[in-house]
Parts: structure tokens; sequence; C-alpha cells
């Protein structure tokens, strides 16, 4: 993120525009949205008629909604398709249609083709068997055409472009409702889960091979470390009490219960103890007498995060059978009992989720496969079966921990209790051990074989993507990154380039090189080839190969500036939509060619701090949420890589991705002498990284509470289906939560969330995370139980969707108030109490909050005004954010600054984490300083550093103006000491490449623009500095208090 070249002029001369032209309501940042928010109507089956032969490709006895009635004409409804709006789908004849294309190349057009023969998986529209919409006793997902959706190009017409023969073999099982549930049989035979790792057929696994995987042995699956055992049947959750050692039923706060007050149905909840709450604040000196500031601040007593973040341990003790945090973090995990007490803490409740955060080595997610016995899930709310279900009956109920319902165990499933009325068999079942496991799908969990990994590229040729080398570097990455691309020997690969014309590849296996075809007819797409330019990897790996080699060098003298990059993004969509994938996008020009074109806009400094500024930030276009609408409805997530050094309207383009659950990877001015490593590496990353494909998530919550609005980058399928086309470890996503209107009176909410998807190897699975938290009653224990990074972004991804409907500043605003109404009901909560009325206190939990708060408000997507940023930049940034898991998000907000020259000279090893204050007075002159935001690095010099370190780090170089050095690795000691640190860094954190700028002390405007803008604790413009912000509100704290 943000831009690399401190010289970019902020205001470049533009024509003038008429900015508000193209007004409409979506809103690009915004993804919550209940039923019928912007989300819907995307989703919306084409008609009531149309969506009863369309079946969602995740089997409807899947992800059923919990609580929700199936689906009846009344769903149908529900999902009424919008009315027919711009078409951009191919005419009906497309692919019978031939003009003559231009072609330059060998390419020979077959004769007109009516199907896509000869994929080697064709997704079938699918005909569910009667009654599908309505199983009166299995609650299911209203039917909605995803993956394979059938008339979907033209909205309200069967589209007859794509026909989808009926073949026998690839119709899906029906979804069975009975198969989770198999009746009671005489048997008791308890089949063993096979255990494999999860997320397979990466380039060096037999794919095939997984799913015979080693049965791992029962003892790998230990009961995590001893900590807990498994549950005893009249006290489930004896396990806390291993971890954990509540004090008497008095002294102990709320949220923290013995295993036999838990079971105790209907206990009032603990009274709060203030006495033992008193610890957990702290307090602040800010002036001697209320209502005074003069006195100013003791900046150095400041709460810094200089560890990084601090996840809550409580959660964890409290229940040691909860999924990782790295999967799942609440904002506090001591629930309210009641939406008064939800309000009154006036922060968002809800939940952090990255289901598939990268794990250490030896913590990888256990699969477990049914195999016959099918997947144990409740039979009214459809949860999994997961560690807080309890078996009474002999072994042969269960009680399911979100509903209470109590479920047969399924004869397969059964296995005796012992004396203490745990499952004998309990050892050798992650699923009842673990807050997070991976089950392996049977086939009424898909409605069409498996897809198999699918890369498509949509390339921009013009003359500046040529002339900065980004053609060249993307060339050469994919090429290096082939063995590597995750799914062999099934995964597909494709090519579409284009500047004012569009080009297709021909890659079929038998050719010796790719054949190219123009078209630049682009009002009238047609794809030209259809079976040949979606190819097999492997098979076609030499003509893949060939057509890397020379992409760069075919368009290297190529004077078009011009860009058809909507007809483009239709042509790949039409090849794509048959079986989905990730599209990649290389962006180098703003589209000005064809539907989808954009125009200049947002250089006028009149629109800013106007109402009509958020327009700005909105896709200027409908057209891009509507082709995102599709990708996501065929199962294509979309990833754009933007480089251009003037507008480019990223705030539509980067709409695609928000949609289809995908990324924008921004490098404003590529210039491949700079970007080259950060390109690299990122799209190295993007290409090889575990991806989960066609998947759709949904959280699930006990009776009480439920999540109503969910913030990050996708659609909503239904009110609580999270539809994702590919889903990898860098995403995450964040939901509030709401709570009925009744008094909670249960003692636990237990969460659960499942994220179905076909992995890399091509099985179908069900990963799934599982969490309890105490329900509290008293405001204290909900602020004790908070967890800052979990609020910090839920509140980021608010804040940014208000963004797209607001001025900045209201955006800001927003941050700042509902800290302060936080800090003050706390306030109310203790000041008098404790004699604190001239202090600033705040929860222990929450006191790197208002730093934060502050670090948000300076963030790129908020910071300023018109001058402050970069629209582009600004946009850029607000999708990257949307989509970061807690602590990547938390280090851009906060970034580290370490100094390393005195490390330097010695010969300890540096420690990295030792973190200073983002502040200029952290900063020596005669010191050399790293700066790290995850996205770029700044190494600062000072003025009078040693110019023996100077020399040795650069050279001649040290004396050149900065930014024309770069940082290598010299042969010396200090230079290997300094790479050594930065490489640390950039492995602690893989998801994105670190690019270094170097700075030197007062170099203007260098030094301001990397660093001193980026010093959150300093009054930089109109921002204000950390205890000036401390200040303010404190003040507006005491209003009122
Ligand atoms: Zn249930």
């Amino acid at each position: 993120m943000g831009t690399e070249n401190p010289n970019r002029p902020n205001f470049p001369a533009r024509p003038a525009v008429t900015p508000f032209a193209a007004q409409q309501s979506a809103t690009p940042f915004l993804s919550s949205g209940s039923v019928v928010g912007s989300e819907a109507p995307p989703f919306r089956p084409v008609s009531t008629a149309s969506s009863q032969f369309s079946t969602p490709p995740f089997s409807a006895g899947s992800e059923g909604p919990a609580f929700r009635p199936p689906p009846t004409s009344r769903s149908n409804e529900l999902v009424r398709p919008p009315p027919p709006s711009a078409s951009y789908g191919p005419p009906s004849s497309g692919f019978q249609h031939f003009p003559s294309p231009q072609m330059p190349s060998t390419g020979q057009l077959p004769p007109p083709r009516t199907s896509f023969t000869g994929q080697p998986v064709v997704p079938m529209q699918t005909r569910p068997p009667p009654g599908h919409v309505s199983l009166p006793s299995q609650p299911q997902p209203p039917s909605v055409p995803m993956g394979s959706p059938p008339q979907s190009i033209k909205t309200g017409q069967p589209n007859m472009n794509i026909p989808l023969s009926a073949d026998q073999h690839f119709l899906p099982s029906r979804p069975n409702a009975q198969a989770s549930s198999p009746p009671m049989g005489p048997s008791y035979a308890t089949p063993r889960g096979t255990f494999q790792s999860a997320f397979p057929g990466y380039a060096n696994m037999q794919p095939n091979s997984v799913a015979q995987a080693p049965t791992m042995q029962p003892s790998s699956f230990p009961l995590q470390q001893g900590n807990y055992g498994p549950p005893a049947p009249s006290t489930p959750f004896l396990s806390q009490q291993r971890g954990y050692t509540p004090g008497p039923p008095m002294s102990t706060p709320s949220g923290l219960y013995t295993g036999t007050q838990m079971q105790q149905h209907g206990i009032a909840p603990p009274l709060a103890n203030s006495q033992g709450l008193a610890e957990d604040f702290s307090s602040l000196s800010l002036g001697s007498v209320p209502g005074s500031f003069d006195a100013g601040v003791d900046v150095a007593a400041l709460p810094r995060p200089l560890g990084g973040d601090v996840e809550p341990k409580t959660f964890a003790e409290m229940y040691p059978m909860n999924c990782s945090s790295r999967f799942l973090r609440l904002t506090t995990s001591g629930i309210p009992n009641s939406q008064s007490l939800a309000s009154r803490w006036h922060l968002p409740v809800g939940a952090v989720v990255c289901p598939l955060a990268e794990t250490p080595a030896g913590e990888e997610v256990p699969v477990v496969n049914f195999a016959t016995t099918g997947i144990i899930r409740c039979r009214r709310c459809r949860t999994y079966v997961n560690p807080y279900v309890t078996f009474t009956d002999h072994g042969r109920k269960w009680r399911c921990n979100i509903c209470s319902l109590l479920n047969d165990v399924p004869s397969d499933y059964f296995a005796h209790l012992d004396a203490s009325g745990i499952r004998v068999d309990m050892d050798q079942r992650p699923e009842l051990t673990k807050g997070s496991v991976e089950f392996i799908a049977p086939a009424e969990y898909m409605v069409r074989p498996p897809m198999p990994p699918l890369y498509f590229f949509l390339i921009d040729v013009s003359a500046s993507a040529v002339q900065s080398g980004m053609l060249e570097v993307m060339s050469q990455t994919i090429k290096s990154c082939l063995d590597d691309l995750p799914g062999y020997p099934r995964t597909q690969i494709g090519f579409i380039t284009y500047d004012s014309t569009i080009h297709f590849y021909n890659m079929k296996s038998s050719l010796m090189q790719p054949q190219m075809m123009v078209v630049s007819d682009l009002d009238d797409i047609f794809i030209p080839l259809p079976d040949d330019l979606l190819v097999n990897l492997s098979e076609s790996r030499s003509v893949v190969e060939a057509f890397l080699d020379s992409l760069p060098s075919m368009f290297q003298n190529n004077m078009n500036v011009e860009s058809a990059f909507g007809p483009a993004l239709k042509a790949a969509f039409m090849v794509m939509s048959q079986l989905g994938g990730k599209l990649l996008i290389f962006q180098n020009t703003l589209p000005s060619f064809g539907v989808g074109r954009l125009r200049l806009r947002g250089d006028d400094i009149r629109v800013y701090g106007t109402d009509k500024e958020h327009i700005l930030r909105l896709p200027e276009d409908p057209f891009y949420k509507q082709m995102a609408a599709d990708f996501t409805k065929h199962q294509i997530a979309v990833n754009v890589y933007a480089f251009s050094d003037k507008y480019t309207d990223i705030a539509s383009l980067g709409s695609l991705a928000k949609y289809t659950g995908g990324q924008v990877y921004y490098y404003p001015n590529f210039q491949s002498s700079i970007h080259k490593d950060k390109l690299r590496h990122e799209l190295a990353r993007d290409l090889t990284r575990e991806t989960a494909w066609e998947a759709v998530m949904r959280i699930r919550c006990g009776k009480g509470v439920r999540f109503t609005t969910y913030h990050g980058n996708f659609m909503l399928r239904s009110t609580d289906l999270i539809a994702l086309p590919a889903v990898d470890c860098d995403k995450a996503y964040a939901a509030q939560l709401s709570l009925e209107e009744t008094l909670l009176t249960t003692q636990t909410v237990y969460f659960q969330v499942a994220l179905l998807y076909t992995s890399s190897s091509g099985e179908r699975r069900i990963r799934v995370h599982t969490a309890a938290a105490p329900v509290v009653a008293d405001l204290g224990e909900m602020y004790r139980l908070a967890d800052t990074g979990a609020i910090i972004s839920l509140f980021s991804r608010l804040a940014i969707e208000k963004t797209s409907s607001s001025k900045l500043e209201d955006a800001r605003n927003a941050v700042q108030l509902r800290i302060v109404k936080a800090l003050r009901e706390y306030r109310n909560l203790y000041a008098v109490q404790h004699r604190l009325t001239g202090r600033m206190i705040y929860p222990e939990s929450l006191k790197y909050l208002p730093l934060y708060g502050l670090a948000l408000n300076k963030s790129t997507p908020l910071r300023g005004g018109y001058a402050d940023a970069q629209l582009d930049e600004r946009c850029a940034a607000a999708y990257t954010m949307m989509a970061l898991p807690v602590k990547k998000l938390l280090k851009l907000l906060y970034p580290n600054l370490v100094r390393v020259d005195d490390s330097l000279v010695k010969t300890e090893e540096f420690d990295i984490s030792k973190r200073l204050p983002l502040t200029i007075g952290s900063l020596d002159t005669r010191g050399l300083y790293i700066f790290d935001d995850g996205f770029r690095f700044v190494v600062w010099f000072g003025r009078a550093i040693s110019p023996d370190i100077a020399q040795n780090l650069l050279g001649e170089d040290f004396a050149l103006d900065y930014s024309k050095v770069s940082l290598s690795q010299r042969d010396n000691e200090m230079s290997r000491k300094v790479m050594k640190i930065l490489n640390k860094y950039r492995e602690s954190d893989p998801s994105y490449f670190q690019l270094c700028h170097l700075v030197r002390q007062g170099e203007q405007p260098r030094e301001g623009f990397f660093l001193l803008t980026n010093l959150v604790e300093d009054q930089v413009g109109g921002s204000s500095g950390y205890a000036d912000w401390m200040l303010q509100l404190f003040r507006q704290i005491q209003q009122n208090a």
C-alpha cells in the first residue's frame, strides 16, 4: 500500500470533469446489509421459476440456515431478481457469431461451436429433485444459483450461450437430509476418522493419495497437553477448571464459572465484583485539576502497544477447547445478557474471523473423515458436532450446544460412555476435543464435481504496461510459479491480453506455440476457440511457458495507449464462467474503450468537505458491481493488480475484488527497477498460497444472539451466508452481533464458524471452528474481557464503510465518538467510586484503544482531506484494510520502529522486538532506524550517523540522492546484519512484501512522505498528536459525565 514516489504530485492537472454524473447507490466498502442490503440483489436468481431449477453448488443440506424455516415461496420472493438492467452478457448468438477478427498470428478459427466440450469438468445446470426447496424437517438455504447458475448472463432470459447438457455423470447427488442422522442400528461399530493434514493438493503432494493418508495414531490428538480432559457427563465443563481455578463464587468475576455453575441452568449470573475489577483499570493523569488541561500530559506514560498485538488470554483460559484466536476473536468475550447492556458498552459486539489462518507447525487443523457415517450435525440448527456437545442415554443421544436439541447418535458413530459419562473413544475424536477441525464432505455437500484450481490472467499490454516493465516482471513471475500452483495435475490456466483490442490465446497442448486471436469488435464480444483458451496446465505446460517467454517481446513496441478493459473483462468471464476460479487482472491505465470505460474524476478539490465527497470513493459505473455479482455467482474471485502513475479509478476497479472475495494490489507508478521484488513476491504469494475454492461461510451462534452485519470483501448470498469464490489465509471477515429483545438466560454462548469449500486437491471440506464465551450481566465484565485488536478490526471496517457514504471527517468523528462514549461509560462506573475524577481512566483491556483509534483516523483511507492522500491510494488502502487479519491490521496502524545502529557494531543478535514509540522524539540524529508497517520498510539515516555505517551499507552511494539508492547486501558484516534484520521482518509475515525506502534526515519531501507523516503519535498537518488526542478525549469524556 502507499505511493512509492513522494515526488508524485498530489494535485495532478487533470481535465475538469463533472464528478457526480454517475451517482448511484453502490457502496464499495459496505458489506453489511442484512436481507435486502446492497449485497442481496446480485444473488437473486433470475426469477422465481428459474430458481427452482438451480441448485446451490453446496448442497442444500449442508450449510442450512440456523433457526430459519426452509425456503418457501416466500423466500423465493425475497430473492426476486432485480429488474433487468444493463445487460453485458454476450448476445444470444455469441458463440455462433464469428466476425472477422484481425488475426496477426496463425490462429485459425474453428467452425462455430455451440458447446464447451472438452473441459475436464463441466458443471451442469442442475435440476434438483422435486421438493428440494422445502424439506419440512430440514432447514435449507434459499435456493440460489451459484457456481453453475442457469439463465444468468442475461437477466431474466434463458441463456442459450452456455449449453448445459444434463450429463448424468455430473448430476449432483441429491442433498440427503437424512445422511447425517442415520437410524440407530444394532451395530455399535465405531469407525475411526482418518486424519490428514489440511490443504492437500500442493505440488509436492499426490492429490489422489491424500484421501488414503494413513490414519494417525490416536495419540496424535492428546487433549491439549493435559490442560483439560474430556467432559464428564455430569459436568461437561469440568475441563475448564484444569486450566483456570476460579475463586469462590462471590469473588469470581462473572465471566468465569465453575463447571458446576455452568451446568446449573437458570442460576442468576454471579454478581459483579467491582473490587476485583478495580485492578483491571488503569488511569492517566491529565492535569492536576479536573477541567484544567494546561498542565499537559506525561507523554512518556501514555500506553503504547510496543509489544504488538496482545491477545487476551482469558478467553482461552476459560474455555481451553475453544478454537485458537488466530481463527476467531470476539470484541469482548463477555457476551452481554441484554440489549441494554450491549448498548451501554458503546463498542461493537462482534467477531473477527480468519477461517484459514496459517498455523504454526504442529498445530495444523486435524482432518476428520466420517466416511459412510456422514457428518454429525444437529438435526435442527445444523451445528456440527464439536467439543461442547454432550452425550447422554448411554451414548445413544447427543445434545446440541447451540440449540439444545437432543439428537440421536448414528449407529456408526456410537461409542459407550465410561463410568463418568465420557465417550470411551474421546481421545481418538478430534471433533470432540478440538475447537478447530476439518471434515471431509461427502457427496451431498456438492452439486457438481469439485472444481479444479483455475488461474486466469487478464493482462493490459498497452504502451505503459510494457514500458513500466510490469509485463516482463509479471510474465517471469507467473512462469516461475508454474510448478507451485496448487492442484497439480488438475490445475487450469488461461490468458487474455488487451489494449484497444482483445487478444485470445489458443493453448492447446498439441501446439508448439500459442496461437493468438485478436477480436476488435468490442460491442459484440465473442469467444473464439472456447475449448482451448482455458487449458490443463500440466498438459499444455510447454505452450504456456512459450507464451510467457514471448509475451513481453510480443508487445515491446506497442504504442497503443487505450484500454478495452470492460470488454476484456466480459470475455474473461465468458471463458471462466463454466468452472469458476481466480481471475488476476493486471491493469495499467484507466479503462478507456467499450463498456465500463471510466472517466478522470476525483481531482475536484471543491468536492471535498461536501456531502458529495464520498461519491468519489464509489464505483462510477454500475457495470463493475454487476460484473462482480456475476463473477461471484460463477465462483470467480478477482484480484486486481493496478500499476498506473495516473488516476485509474481504483474505486471502480477494486469493487471487482471487493465483491468477489478478492484483493487489490496497488503499485502506483510501477517501475520495474524499483518495484519488481514487491510485485514478484506478492504475485507469487497470491499464486501459490493455499487457496480454498468455491466456498461459503456461515457463523452460527446460540439462541438469543445473532450476527446481523458482515464486513469485509465478499458478497452475502442470503442473510448470513458469505459467498467466497476463493479464500486464503490472508483474508479476515468481521461481523457484528445483535441481541434479541429477551434477556439471555444461558450461561454461555457458543459460536461456530463453518467454511465449506473445495480444496485444491479436489476434496469438498468443511472447516469448523467452535468457541464458547460466557454471558455476563455486568458492564465491567464486558470491559474486562474486551479485545482491542478485534474491536479495532471491526472499527476499521465500519469506518471505511462510512467513508463510502459520508465525508472523511464524519467517519473520523464517528470513531472518536465511540471511543469517548465507551470510556465515559467506564468512567461513570468507577471514577467517583475510586476518587479518580481528575484522571482519565480506562480498562486495562482497552488501554491501547485510544491510540489505535488515533492511528485509524490517520490511516490512508481516513486521513485528512483532498491533499492528504491520492484518491486511488485511499481506495486501494481501504479495499486492503477491509480484508486484513487482526495482527496485520494493527501493525499497519501502529508500525514497528526500531533502532539498529547500536547492534551493528555489537556482536549480539539484534532483538527485533525492541520497538520504539512512533514519534520523532524516538529518532536520534546519530541513529539508523527501520520503520516497518508490514507493507513497506523505511530505513532512516540520522544526519550525524557514523560515516562508517553509511558507507558499509551504501558504499559510494551514501552521498547520493536516496531516491536513487537501493539497499543491497554488501560484503561486510554491517550490511549482512541489516539485510538479516529486514529478512526477519519479512519472514515474520509473508503476506505482503516490504519494499525498502531509504530516507536521510532532513531530505524532503522523502522524509516527510515516507516517515514523518506516518509517525502517528506526532501532530502532522491538521491531525492531532497522541497527547493532544488524549486531552481531547478526556475533555469529551468529562462532558456530560
Ligand atoms: Zn442444534
